[in-house]
């Protein structure tokens, strides 16, 4: 018996990264990629790779450019044609772009296709694509997955989704039993905790990730910026597995001092990017000030799990009013999000390094915290029940249900009538009461309101 290999085929209006997705599932740069929309190509098909799952990738990119505002033509004959052997259908989107009729189109012919489809909401990164994400709800093609082609991001959400399509495909050899969630999310913790330590110059980086690592390997002095190259570097803490990224290096080849701040940022963006979760160091003789502020922020908005580390403390003074201004300073400068964990430690002299690392794994798991639709709705019901929203002109805004959208960062939609008309007060109410009473510390929340339908 020649065992089946599936075939899943990308589909979508032209320019929302198909061949993006495409060449990411393939691991070659195989295809063309450009900004001009319906640049022509070839239909395309290769071997893909998403974790153990293995399947044929067909992409239909350039099949659009006929008929680019109806799905009629050659067209539809040649997206036809490349899903008669298809087992499952990739509909992607561009979340940064927010639905098109054209998506509309694709996703009402789909839904009268007998196939499984997945949705994608593609260009996901960051803060840009959150409302394109939860308006892909309306296509009625289940929920959407958001990812990143271009970035590899979401990928592990892919897996998940295709996975229960494409199992019962495969080779009996090849078959695995469905992953529970607890199994998904050890799965997850067991990867090694991808950690960036950032700040400014001379707050201690390269010392404190001397100390953490107990070796030489990082060149420190009182010099701003004279690490080794960008790299990094895997070790283990108390038996866990942390992947550190430094890119200290990178400025180091900076020959002009001038540039030094500018690359320093540069260096830091690029961190940020790589990590799950991010230290940020402040020198406690400095205290916070507005650039480490901009950094904080930078963070969240990229969505990624965050920390302040007070360094030098075994250089500091009056460490209580310090320790309290600190505090006090992050919680009135970064608005969208109270609690940050603040640590003081000592990059020289190890203290509060263990404490750190702890709360590094600690605050990826908020981050990747996925909690159920029942216990999200009771917690809802509640919330609503002690503080309704509030009645602008006499009608009161109904809010029905709750729901989580993504994971890392937690991202939540709530769905309802006139959302248009509640006041920021009351959403952030309504964060906070999620972030303190469902569980998530010092993590950075997004929520979408939705009219029902
Ligand atoms: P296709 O026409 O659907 O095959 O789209 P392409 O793969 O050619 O991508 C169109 C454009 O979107 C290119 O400029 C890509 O670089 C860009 N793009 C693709 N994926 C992403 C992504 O995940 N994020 C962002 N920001 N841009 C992306
Ligand atoms: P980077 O530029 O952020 O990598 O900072 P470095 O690690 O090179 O440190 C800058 C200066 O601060 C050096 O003179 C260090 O000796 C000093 N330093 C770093 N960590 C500590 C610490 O925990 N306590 C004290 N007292 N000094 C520190």
């Amino acid at each position: 018996m020649v065992p089946h290999v599936p075939t899943v085929v990308i589909i979508g209006r032209p320019n929302v990264g198909k061949s993006t997705l495409f060449n990411r599932l393939v691991g070659k740069r195989l295809a063309l990629v450009d900004d001009t929309p319906g640049v022509t190509r070839d239909r395309r098909e290769g071997d893909a790779t998403l974790f153990d799952l293995k399947f044929r990738i067909v992409d239909t990119a350039g099949l659009e450019e006929e008929a680019p505002d109806s799905l009629s033509g050659r067209m539809r004959q040649q997206t036809e044609a490349a899903l008669i052997d298809a087992d499952v259908a990739l509909m992607v989107i561009d979340a940064r772009a927010g639905l098109t009729p054209q998506d509309r189109h694709f996703a009402r012919w789909l839904r009268a296709q007998d196939m499984e489809v997945v949705l994608l909401a593609n260009k996901a990164e960051g803060k840009a694509g959150d409302s394109g994400l939860f308006e892909s709800f309306e296509l009625g093609l289940g929920d959407p997955v958001p990812i990143s082609a271009e970035h590899g991001e979401g990928l592990a959400d892919l897996y998940d989704a295709l996975r229960p399509l494409l199992d019962p495909l495969m080779p009996p050899e090849e078959e695995i039993g469905d992953e529970t969630e607890e199994e998904r999310d050890a799965r997850l913790a067991a990867e090694p905790l991808k950690l960036a330590i950032v700040g400014r110059p001379n707050a201690g980086k390269s010392t404190l990730i001397n100390t953490l690592l107990n070796e030489d390997r990082l060149v420190t002095g009182p010099e701003a910026g004279i690490t080794r190259d960008s790299i990094a570097i895997d070790w283990e803490w108390q038996g866990r597995r942390v992947r550190l990224i430094d890119t200290a290096g990178l400025r180091r080849r900076a020959k002009v001092v001038e540039k030094l701040e500018k690359l320093s940022a540069a260096d830091t963006k690029h961190a940020v990017d790589f990590a799950e979760v991010v230290v940020l160091l402040l020198d406690a003789k400095l205290g916070l000030e507005a650039q480490d502020l901009r950094i904080a922020d930078m963070v969240l908005q990229e969505g990624r799990a965050l920390i302040v580390a007070l360094n030098k403390w075994d250089a500091a003074e009056d460490q209580s009013r310090l320790f309290q201004g600190v505090r006090k300073a992050l919680d009135e400068g970064l608005a969208q999000i109270k609690g940050v964990p603040l640590l003081a430690v000592s990059g020289l002299t190890g203290k509060g390094l263990d404490l750190m690392i702890k709360a590094a794994f600690e605050a990826r798991e908020g981050w990747s915290r996925r909690v159920g639709t029942s216990a999200l709705n009771r917690w809802f019901e509640g919330a609503i029940e002690r503080n309704p929203p509030p009645a602008p002109g006499g009608k009161r805004i109904k809010l029905r249900y709750i729901t989580q959208a993504n994971t890392r960062p937690p991202a939540f939609v709530i769905f309802g009538n006139r959302v248009d008309e509640l006041p920021e007060s009351y959403r952030r109410y309504l964060v906070n009461s999620l972030r303190e009473e469902v569980g998530f510390d010092g993590v950075m929340i997004r929520l979408n309101l939705r009219a029902r339908k």
